[in-house]
């Protein structure tokens, strides 16, 4: 019998026992699997919450279903009749700039029509097309790359709120190719121009009927569950055939060495567990610690990855006081603004059903990279700029019937210039520890999805390594 830990029972830890269970079953070979999440309470950042008639998101709202990786495992879960896709108005999303809410064009003709952008900005966007290859040399920021295609102006009211809302990151910190390496495919593909390489892309489609990603900004539709995003944790959790350890933290791993490497899993209160096989699926600077004596130079590399704090508030209205159509996804702020939110998020308008009948729910995100310290504030102060802040914005002054604050205090990883690098040392690093795998957002993607891909990755090379 194979004793397999995995550290960490968020969306990754989880995932990643259940592919390695799955794909050992297929394999014939035995495994006896044991999760350990610190917390009383599986998912991580994935969980709902249900008060007064409301479902309220804690972290993540959902997927996207541009990427199959969340919708195969929801697939081999059985789940997918409780899958909740976001209403056909969440398509309309909204920028707040110049001091009011536009609405983002959904098409190149939209986008000319569009007061979005400046008629010098539009220009300067459609100049894309005569992007001369960049040469070789140092790693460019999302900004540095924004910028150099279609200029500053594009940067501040497009590519940074989006940045905001993805990553709560800072344009001008995070790695183009780390964060969206796809895009530097395409730009590659047009020989230096995205409108070049989107265009071909579209031909080869055409030609071949195979349908290559012709964008790779966040797209898809963001997509849930009937139950909120919860369903998928708890489904995770009852499939999971071995033992589910909660609220216990692991406190340090080490190594023996016998014919083959065994590890040893130390957790809190002098606990301890063998195994051959050790994934940690935690934040990078909770893995660092428990490595430290293990592999200090992963560990120091891991304590590199930085996050920011986020916070979420969620506000309930009566919706009759809420002189707005709230006909789309909602809204994000651009760069300048000197605006207290990141966003807000329509939710009622998305999924339907979150709030009880004749009641509205807003999530209002606050903090990031851009604004680290407001994510720290006291509940009542985050409370009262989400108010505030939908009053300036949105011309609400009805008063909320319900308020609920989730602080994430290590929200976000941030993949930072040399991201790509620090996960080559750690790599290379770890196959000198056969049997150590280490999977989570901290490393390859941090939505939903590249968490999903990065499990079943991890659990082919676990059970590459039984075999
Ligand atoms: C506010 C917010 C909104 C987001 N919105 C979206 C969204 O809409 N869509 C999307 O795709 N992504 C979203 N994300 C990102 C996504 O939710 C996360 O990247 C993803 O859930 C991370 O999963 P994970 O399992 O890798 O890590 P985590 O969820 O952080 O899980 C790690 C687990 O390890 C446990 N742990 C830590 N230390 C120990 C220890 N020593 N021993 C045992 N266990 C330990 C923790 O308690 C935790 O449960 C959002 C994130 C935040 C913060």
């Amino acid at each position: 019998m194979n004793r397999v830990v995995v550290v960490g029972g968020g969306i990754s830890g989880l995932s990643t026992a259940f592919n390695i269970q799955e794909k050992a079953r297929d394999k014939g070979i035995d495994v006896d699997i044991t999760l350990i999440e610190a917390s009383e309470k599986l998912g991580g950042k994935v969980q709902t919450m249900r008060e007064k008639g409301y479902t309220i998101e804690v972290g993540a709202n959902g997927f996207l279903d541009n990427k199959p990786s969340t919708l195969k495992l929801v697939d081999a879960l059985g789940i997918n009749d409780l899958l909740q896709p976001s209403n056909d108005v969440a398509r309309k999303r909204f920028i707040y700039s110049d001091g009011k809410l536009k609405q983002l064009p959904e098409s190149p003709i939209a986008f000319l029509k569009s007061d979005l952008l400046s008629l010098k900005g539009k220009m300067r966007v459609a100049m894309e097309i005569f992007t001369k290859p960049k040469p070789e040399g140092e790693e460019e920021t999302i900004a540095e790359f924004a910028r150099r295609h279609m200029g500053q102006e594009a940067v501040n009211k497009l590519i940074a709120p989006m940045v905001s809302g993805v990553f709560g990151g800072d344009a001008e910190k995070l790695s183009m190719e780390s964060c969206f390496p796809l895009l530097l495919e395409v730009e590659k593909e047009g020989n230096g121009s995205l409108i070049r390489g989107m265009i071909k892309r579209m031909k080869q489609a055409k030609k071949t009927g195979i349908k290559m990603k012709a964008t790779a900004g966040p797209g898809g539709r963001l997509t849930s569950f009937k139950g909120g995003i919860q369903t998928l944790i708890d489904t995770l959790a009852e499939k999971i055939e071995g033992d589910i350890i909660k609220g216990k933290r692991v406190e340090k791993i080490s190594r023996i060495d016998d014919k083959k490497p065994k590890y040893i899993a130390e957790l809190e209160g002098n606990d301890a567990l063998e195994a051959d096989i050790i994934i940690t699926a935690t934040p990078a600077y909770t893995t660092s610690k428990m490595i430290k004596e293990l592999d200090p130079e992963i560990s120091q590399k891991l304590l590199e990855i930085p996050y920011v704090p986020i916070s979420v508030v969620a506000l309930g209205y009566n919706r009759k006081e809420l002189n707005h159509p709230l006909d789309g996804f909602g809204f994000l702020v651009a760069r300048n603004e000197k605006r207290k939110i990141i966003g807000c998020l329509w939710t009622s308008s998305i999924f339907p059903g979150r709030a009880p009948e004749g009641k509205y729910l807003f999530r209002i995100m606050i903090g990031g990279a851009m604004q680290p310290e407001l994510a720290l504030l006291s509940k009542d102060q985050l409370i009262n700029i989400a108010k505030g802040e939908l009053m300036e914005i949105m011309g609400i002054d009805a008063e909320p019937i319900f308020a609920k604050v989730f602080r994430h205090e290590k929200g976000i990883p941030q993949y930072t210039l040399g991201h790509k690098k620090r996960l080559e040392i750690i790599e290379k690093r770890l196959n000198k520890h056969p049997g150590l795998f280490m999977t989570g957002n901290a490393f390859r993607g941090v939505g939903i999805n590249y968490c999903t891909a990065d499990a079943y990755l991890t659990s082919q090379k676990v059970v590459g390594y039984l075999s």
